[in-house]
């Protein structure tokens, strides 16, 4: 990574007229200078760009950012890369962070394990090619399974010998450490010695992304009923199952092609689908999708299409991960094999142009599949169908975005034909799910806290009575502009005001104060500069590399604060501005934060009144009460507010 030393001087000497000037034409028009979209096809300029605020934005397409966001849009430049242009240009020596040692330490064993798999994916490889034991076993029997010779290669296939250490040796021959060995699965000790794991097996190198190999499958050739039939890579640094998509780094772009990915269970699958020219499949391994392998999915298509066998045990582990996938907003759809098949070898059986004729007529859309096997499942039993009912409305119910709406009518309508059950019914069952988990969410940001360690802010003096409570969303958004806009100003002969919003008022409570995460993500980052001894700015946020930031925080920054007429006159003579007032629009943040503390404290500790029959007991709740409210009392004439309780 570029030191943020660095990205600060190179964000200094930014002037983005001078930047985008280079590529668009602009001509000063008032404070501004506009010119012709870059991105878009236009014959009257449209395109602004504002050296006060230092970001773009084009009227006709919507384009906006700043320098580094214009050089990744317009020269498709990693943020890196728009960094070091810039820094090029304006002659800042590039500076690279150093990792922590711990995370210096994960680098380093995940690239000797890069270097370790990519020396054994040679070894088996060659061996299976090269050596007797591995074309008359290895080879033949992958030919007997009817591979070809260059899909064997282009996945690079290969396999281990039967005898002891072949390949332990081998690599302990190249200076291969044992600890190393171990850690990669490759090798295993027995009676104190190493030898090696996969033993008269096939090696399926899993690659990730950009083809590098992060672990490796080894199957069984005779069967064998105490032997496993595959062995796989333990965890480690690298090779993380929940990340990993078995065949994604071959068909990527074939995905992208069919805005379409297919998900089968095991290795041979996908590599015979490969071989018959249906490219865009992927492996899951026969476990439940996880949410990293379903945003990876999600990165090149939105339609899933899984092909399982109808009664193998991997379709209902499928099944459970799919609601993840509906709340991901996939369009799951499934296809069964017919039985005693595996879409391996029921390709074999017709040909690649029939099975993907199959599949097209076949696929069914996933919500409505489940309920037809629950359905069966349950045959006459009236309990198992009225549990079907609530599974299926919870299923429905994940549907719950904005956007999801007709999809999720649909459903409700065609789910309650298939029941034979009142659609209104349906539609109140689905919505009761959808309120759950709102309040399950809620809950889960509002449990109680231990306040006596809070420290109280003494009041300011200054009579702040803003007339109503302002929305807890912009109570939150004002706290973060404050420490954005003010935090390097000083509080008082000691500390600035970032030392007093973060330090006095610790971590860990503000972060229970706020309900909007994201906003908890600047704050933390800001943290982290500040520990780092940068003096954080707005602009350190603007020329973040997540873009996602730049956004949010020039929404954070404009989020109006209404000046209330009392702040207005407490300077005689002259308004006063919200610079003049920082110190009081700071600790009113402040106290908003403590003062919902304070409120959810006393409804708990009514709840825990209600609920108490010991009488030593209510004694001290009521004291808490007691405290709890004069507290509230104080904290409300500080923020101005009037309770109504
Ligand atoms: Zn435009």
């Amino acid at each position: 990574m570029i030191s943020q030393a660095t990205i600060q001087q190179i964000q200094s000497r930014i002037d983005i007229i001078e930047i985008i000037g280079s590529f668009v034409k602009l001509k000063k028009r008032g404070v501004n200078y506009l010119g012709l979209c870059p991105f878009h096809n236009e014959k009257t300029p449209s395109f602004t760009v504002s050296p006060v605020k230092e970001i773009y934005k084009c009227f006709g397409c919507g384009k906006s950012g700043n320098t580094i966001g214009f050089l990744m849009d317009l020269e498709k430049y990693s943020y890196v890369e728009a960094l070091k242009w810039l820094a090029a240009k304006y002659d800042v020596p590039v500076e690279e962070t150093e990792l922590s040692p711990e995370k210096k330490a994960k680098q380093q064993e995940a690239d000797s394990l890069y270097i370790l798999n990519n020396f054994a994916q040679n070894f088996f490889s060659q061996f299976l090619f090269e050596e007797g034991e591995g074309l008359e076993i290895g080879l033949s029997y992958l030919k007997e399974r009817g591979f070809r010779e260059d899909i064997i290669r282009k996945f690079q296939l290969g396999y281990n010998p039967a005898s002891g250490n072949g390949f332990t040796s081998a690599a302990q021959k190249a200076q291969y450490q044992k600890e190393m060995l171990l850690l990669s699965g490759l090798s295993v000790e027995r009676n104190q010695k190493l030898v090696d794991n996969y033993r008269g097996r096939i090696i399926f190198p899993v690659h990730n992304q950009s083809g590098k190999v992060l672990g490796f499958g080894a199957r069984i050739i005779q069967s064998n009923d105490k032997a496993p039939k595959y062995i796989n890579t333990p965890e480690n640094e690298l090779y993380v199952k929940s990340r990993i998509l078995y065949g994604s780094y071959f068909a990527r772009q074939a995905i992208d092609k069919a805005d379409e990915c297919l998900l089968v269970e095991g290795y041979t699958d996908v590599i015979s689908l490969h071989q018959a020219g249906i490219e865009n499949v992927v492996a899951s391994g026969g476990t439940s999708l996880t949410p990293d392998q379903l945003r990876l999915i999600k990165k090149y298509t939105n339609n899933l299409t899984i092909l399982y066998d109808g009664d193998s045990a991997g379709i209902k582990a499928a099944m459970r991960g799919l609601d993840l996938a509906l709340e991901e907003g996939l369009n799951v759809k499934l296809a069964l094999i017919p039985d005693n098949e595996d879409p391996d070898s029921y390709m074999h059986k017709i040909g690649a142009k029939a099975f993907l004729e199959f599949i097209g007529e076949n696929k069914q859309d996933f919500i409505l599949f489940q309920l037809g096997i629950s359905l069966k499942d349950a045959g006459q039993d009236s309990q198992k169908k009225s549990a079907i009912v609530n599974q299926i409305a919870d299923t429905i119910s994940r549907l719950d975005k904005p956007e999801d709406f007709t999809r999720r009518q649909d459903y409700i309508r065609q789910v309650s034909q298939i029941l034979k059950i009142d659609e209104a019914g349906m539609l109140n069952l689905v919505n009761k799910f959808i309120r759950e988990r709102i309040q399950k969410f809620q809950q889960k940001f509002s449990e109680p806290q231990d306040f006596s360690a809070t420290p109280i802010p003494e009041t300011t003096g200054l009579d702040v009575i803003p007339e109503l409570l302002p929305k807890d969303d912009l109570q939150e958004r004002a706290f973060v502009r404050s420490l954005i806009e003010f935090g390097l100003k000083p509080w008082d002969e000691e500390k600035s005001v970032a030392d007093f919003l973060l330090f006095e008022f610790d971590e860990k409570e503000i972060s229970e104060s706020f309900d909007n995460k994201v906003l908890l993500d600047i704050i933390a980052l800001y943290r982290k500069w500040y520990d780092e001894g940068i003096q954080p700015t707005e602009k350190n946020f603007l020329y973040h590399e997540d873009k996602n930031l730049h956004s949010l925080i020039l929404s954070v920054m404009e989020t109006n604060v209404e000046i209330s007429p009392n702040w207005k006159n407490f300077y005689e003579g002259h308004i006063a501005t919200r610079e003049d007032l920082y110190r009081a629009e700071v600790k009113g943040t402040l106290n908003y934060l403590i003062l919902r503390k304070v409120k959810r404290l006393i409804e708990l500790n009514q709840q825990d009144m209600e609920n108490c029959t010991d009488p030593m007991d209510q004694l001290t709740l009521i004291q808490t009460h007691a405290t709890l409210k004069t507290l509230e009392m104080q904290l409300t004439k500080e923020v101005g507010t009037v309770v109504y309780k």
